[in-house]
């Protein structure tokens, strides 16, 4: 649900400007994320070596293109910088979580398929069922240059290992099984 909807006439006016305003932000950041079959999406990028002013002006600017297009996860080379960062909040409205150079350190044995959108195929429209190990330990810097360890499982460690891929030139097609991939690379043909 919106969070503009209101229930009398005049709020409904601005329910409405609301809305077209956020398509717009929502169209407008989609604009920046690079969208398949662009080949900087297929690139492993490189290791941070510092965090610098860049690199917090970079985990700003994906923080609010993530935000703005609605996205749970943002990786730097779907903005077409080959870096190996990402931003991610599990909740709508939860703190954005910063992830620099990750590693998976541990992966449960245990996996799970769900259906994943990606913001780079189809703006997310596009749903293609992944098998996911369901808890994951990651080690990496955070957008201070601190050390840091996330122990994180369902949505969180989903994730963390789809922006993961991005970071090794990796999309949800190439994890689908066989079916499921011949029906997303065929809507991607006929529709990107
Ligand atoms: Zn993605």
């Amino acid at each position: 649900m919106d969070d503009h909807e209101i229930a009398d006439a005049d709020g409904q006016v601005e329910a409405t400007s609301n809305e077209e305003e956020r398509r717009a932000h929502h169209a407008a950041a989609l604009m920046l994320v690079r969208q398949y079959p662009d080949p900087v999406l297929r690139i492993a990028a490189d290791r941070v070596e510092e965090v610098d002013g860049d690199v917090k002006r970079l985990v700003e600017r994906m923080s609010d293109v993530m935000r703005q297009a609605h996205g749970v996860g943002l990786a730097a080379p779907q903005l077409g910088i080959l870096r190996r960062i990402l931003v991610y909040r599990v909740a709508a409205d939860g703190e954005i979580r910063v992830l620099i150079n990750p590693e998976l350190r541990e992966r449960s044995e245990e996996t799970e398929s769900d259906a994943e959108g990606c913001l780079s195929l189809l703006g997310g429209d596009l749903q293609v069922p992944v098998e996911r190990h369901l808890r994951v330990v990651v080690a990496a810097v955070d957008a201070d240059g601190s050390e840091i360890e996330v122990d994180a499982e369902g949505l969180e460690a989903r994730v963390i290992q789809h922006e993961i891929d991005h970071l090794d030139g990796v999309l949800i097609v190439d994890r689908a099984a066989k079916d499921d991939r011949k029906t997303a690379l065929r809507d991607l043909r006929l529709r990107a």
